[in-house]
């Protein structure tokens, strides 16, 4: 197989179909195949999981994702690429060409997968939209096995981050709710064609399903109001989301959270805690 990440391939494709890379679909293609083949590796653990690939671009991961699959679907917005795909990679590939901001993930996932498959999602992920397709795949009623992405790096460590870390915040905390979350690789700016401003990393989310409780709106809710003024203690604001002091006191002592604590400092376990307190 003739790897499309390379410059060269990347290069004479675009010449061969007389297309540019569109900005306003984040379009940024990697040139280096041990970066493509180290993330189909990380993404697939079994040929026979049903993979979804969101950007396939000119396909220099796509082409990995199938040697690796049995079966690979690829959503894609720009409506010159999926002629290019169908024509330079072979096989079992199918490609949709539909915007994954306005896909129904649960009935794309029944109509697509066959009873006891896993299904799994790759991406170099188009980065003005990072966290958007995320967390749509993260609220995903139908079952999702795992998620493999490359995104910028700064995004990523908000994922990763841990409490006390500086970068850590109510998306990690509702990450960590549904995921666990790994690091796979760095990857440069350098590439990448045409080069970004940024640098990347590919993150896996892996469903871990630990967490399952009742009203998981209002959960997510009271983490974001908790973080809403990182400076401001939990008490403050925890009381401007409940607005009632008596009750924040009475929350935070059940929970055994001290009011001088910052949202930055809690665990995960510590706003389940809290909020079973509320209840
Ligand atoms: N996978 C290719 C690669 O790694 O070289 C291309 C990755 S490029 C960063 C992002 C891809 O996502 C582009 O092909 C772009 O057209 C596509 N894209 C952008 N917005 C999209 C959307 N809303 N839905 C589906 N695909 C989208």
């Amino acid at each position: 197989m003739q790897p499309i990440a390379t410059i060269k391939r990347t290069r004479e494709i675009q010449k061969k179909y007389q297309i540019f890379t569109k900005k306003n679909y984040g379009q940024n293609f990697i040139i280096e195949p041990r970066v493509v083949e180290k993330i189909a590796q990380a993404a697939i653990c079994d040929p026979d999981e049903l993979v979804f690939e969101i950007g396939p671009g000119i396909g220099a991961l796509t082409q990995f994702l199938c040697q690796r699959a049995n079966r690979v679907i690829a959503l894609e917005i720009d409506e010159r690429l999926p002629e290019i795909l169908g024509r330079e990679i072979e096989g079992n590939l199918e490609v949709i060409l539909q915007d994954i901001l306005e896909t129904d993930i649960d009935e794309l996932i029944r109509e697509k997968r066959q009873e006891g498959q896993k299904v799994v999602f790759a991406s170099n992920l188009p980065y003005y939209i990072t966290t958007p397709i995320l967390f749509k795949l993260f609220e995903a009623k139908e079952p999702i096995e795992r998620i493999t992405v490359m995104m910028q790096k700064e995004v990523g460590q908000r994922f990763l981050a841990r409490e006390k870390d500086s970068d850590y915040n109510a998306l990690s905390v509702i990450t960590h709710y549904r995921c666990d979350v790994k690091k796979v690789m760095d990857v440069s700016r350098h590439v990448f064609s045409p080069k970004p401003n940024v640098d990347s990393i590919v993150i896996q989310f892996t469903f871990h399903h630990r967490y399952s409780l009742e009203n998981e709106e209002q959960f997510f809710e009271m983490v974001k109001a908790c973080f809403k003024q990182r400076r401001k203690t939990i008490y403050n604001n925890l009381n401007e989301y409940l607005k009632d002091k008596e009750k924040t006191e009475a929350v935070l002592g059940k929970a055994d959270i001290a009011l001088n604590t910052r949202a930055q400092q809690l665990s995960l376990d510590d706003f389940i805690r809290l909020y079973g307190a509320m209840k």
